[in-house]
């Protein structure tokens, strides 16, 4: 997608993202305005707007966002503390870029509810 923020970010063309995982199937880095000590977006290459974009195809990829935030939470020493994974979905969920992307919060006590 021409105009998706994180597809410039999967081509290259964003300057200066850290990046924390990368394999065939998505891109891990960390989030410009981070909300906890550890904040990284993990991203599918392929583009899906939304979770309600999904389909039955893309179980897979969205388990493997899942897996890979788990794994990079583990090289980092976070999995013993605890961590948050969040996706958020359209305006009531709090989406505001429209490329899915797992949230990975991790290094203070999250509270709950969220606001
Ligand atoms: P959402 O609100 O859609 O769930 O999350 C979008 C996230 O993307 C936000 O946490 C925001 O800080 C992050 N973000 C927006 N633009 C950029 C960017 O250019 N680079 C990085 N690394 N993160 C971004
Ligand atoms: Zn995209």
């Amino acid at each position: 997608m021409a105009d998706c923020l994180f597809c410039k970010i999967i081509d290259g063309q964003i300057p200066g993202v850290k990046k924390v995982h990368e394999d065939a199937l998505s891109l891990g880095f960390l989030d410009i305005n981070p909300q906890a000590p550890t904040h990284a977006l993990f991203i599918p290459k392929r583009h899906v707007s939304t979770l309600n974009d999904a389909t039955t195809e893309d179980r897979e990829l969205l388990g493997h966002l899942v897996f890979s935030a788990a794994k990079y939470a583990r090289e980092k020493g976070l999995a013993e503390s605890g961590y948050r994974t969040v996706m958020n979905c359209n305006k009531d969920g709090g989406q505001t870029v429209f490329h899915v992307h797992l949230h990975l919060l991790a290094g203070r006590s999250l509270t709950w509810p969220p606001g």
